[in-house]
């Protein structure tokens, strides 16, 4: 038993005796203990009372000075209570006060968007950049962005994010970032990236420009290089080998060339030719009579497994240069009377087309990085096999362009296995 407890016991017990011993003179012991009794509950009431009062009043108002015995330290432990609540609610909210200056302070525009998709907050650079207004706090944020690649994005955010030219003032390049957080709220964030984008642009404009001026030279090389070599006759036969070896690297040379200004017209924004629909039956077939006759010496097993019927939505001459760099691939690092599987299938979410090959693999630290240009994970092995280090920068990016992944399985020794993931919004049943 507490102090406090045992003070109000001994109060209680004196009020008893107080009107108990007078009573007992008139033989009226039992009324003396209910009036000590009734005195301590009033006593008790009125104090409640107080307290009650104090509650009421404003955090900071100290407890009233009668109170004593038990209520002054009920009163005492509440307003110290009150006090730490108050505290650290003043210190909560300089915290968030804190935290929505420096967001304002932000170049970047950010945007807290609910979980019903009604634009909630937004920092001073989300005006200048999206647009927002004081009075569009509530609104859906798909009323206020009404880009299709936008909401495409909002409902299915991509890691890569969004680009997007601004729609405040076109000249400038934005570049979207959604994140969800709490219970399905989303934040958006939005970073201005023209300059970025201008010196991409001057970039990818360079390679292309530097190819396409090769490609007139080299064409008049390998015409020359065939004219010789079809009159053996005419030449010194010691430079038939010579002539062999120039016409090798030329055809390369044209090879990195074409691979060069494909992935400068795949990575440019312009190219957006509208989708089609591309049937999967003659476009799988056409691939296992190329890959047959890619490198017919090494006498490999192609299987074909066409285990779905659907087709896709998209530009068809990209789907087959990147699907047919996977296949050249499996042929060109798998050995000899190896095997080789091209599947096309399906499971409730997605479409995959796949190669599988026993071949050499490839080791787990060089796979992020297989779809950089010109990374080879042997250089000499990959200029052997004329490959130019572009083809699976170029599967990447085709896949880019139809929403799709690209899956990479390895295992040194035994082979690999390269999957193309297309979502079902980017392929017809
Ligand atoms: P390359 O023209 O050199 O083949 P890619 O971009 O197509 O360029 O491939 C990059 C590298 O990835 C290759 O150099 C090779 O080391 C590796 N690679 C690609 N496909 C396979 C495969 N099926 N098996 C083993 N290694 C592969």
């Amino acid at each position: 038993m507490t102090l406090l407890l045992r003070r109000q016991l001994f109060f209680l017990l004196q009020l008893l005796a107080v009107f108990a011993i007078p009573a007992a003179f008139f033989n009226l012991v039992g009324l003396g203990l209910f009036l000590g009794l009734l005195v301590f509950v009033i006593i008790h009431l009125q104090r409640l009372h107080h307290l009650h009062v104090w509650l009421k009043k404003p955090p900071g108002e100290p407890p009233p000075d009668h109170l004593s015995g038990i209520w002054e330290d009920i009163a005492d432990t509440v307003y110290r209570l009150r006090r730490n609540e108050d505290s650290a609610r003043t210190n909560l909210l300089g915290i968030i006060a804190r935290a929505r200056t420096s967001i304002s302070a932000l170049e970047e525009a950010v945007a807290m968007v609910d979980s019903h998709g009604a634009l909630e907050w937004w920092n001073p650079a989300a005006e200048r950049l999206l647009g927002f207004k004081p009075g569009d706090a509530g609104k859906p944020v798909l009323n206020l962005i009404r880009d299709p690649s936008f909401i495409r994005q909002y409902q299915h955010p991509t890691p890569e994010g969004l680009k997007l030219p601004s729609w405040v003032s076109p000249d400038r390049f934005l570049q979207f970032e959604l994140t969800r957080f709490g219970h399905n709220d989303r934040l958006l964030i939005a970073y201005d990236i023209t300059r970025l984008n201008q010196l991409e642009q001057i970039r990818t404009d360079f390679v292309a420009n530097v190819s396409h001026e090769l490609r007139t030279p080299l064409t008049v090389l390998s015409g020359y290089l065939e004219t010789l070599s079809d009159n053996p006759d005419e030449m010194p036969p010691r430079w038939g080998r010579a002539l062999k070896q120039m016409q090798q690297q030329a055809v390369r040379m044209t090879n990195l060339v074409n691979d060069l200004l494909l992935l400068s017209r795949l990575e440019s924004d312009g190219h957006k030719s509208a989708p089609k629909t591309v049937f999967m039956a003659p476009l799988l077939e056409q691939l296992r009579t190329e890959a047959q006759a890619y490198d017919p010496d090494k006498e490999h097993r192609i299987v074909l497994q066409v285990e779905s019927a659907a087709n896709l939505v998209g530009t068809e001459a990209d789907l087959r240069s990147a699907f047919s760099n996977l296949v050249t691939n499996a042929i060109k690092y798998t050995p000899p009377r190896g095997e080789i599987f091209i599947r096309w299938h399906e499971d409730g979410q997605n479409r995959y087309f796949s190669v599988r090959d026993s071949g050499i693999g490839i080791e787990a630290r060089h796979i992020p990085r297989l779809t950089e240009r010109f990374y080879r994970v042997d250089a000499a092995r990959s200029s052997a096999t004329g490959g130019t280090g572009l083809g699976l920068a170029i599967v990447k990016h085709v896949l880019l362009q139809h929403r799709a992944m690209l899956n990479i399985e390895s295992t040194p020794g035994k082979g690999s296995t390269f999957s193309c993931v297309f979502p079902e919004s980017t392929s017809e049943s």
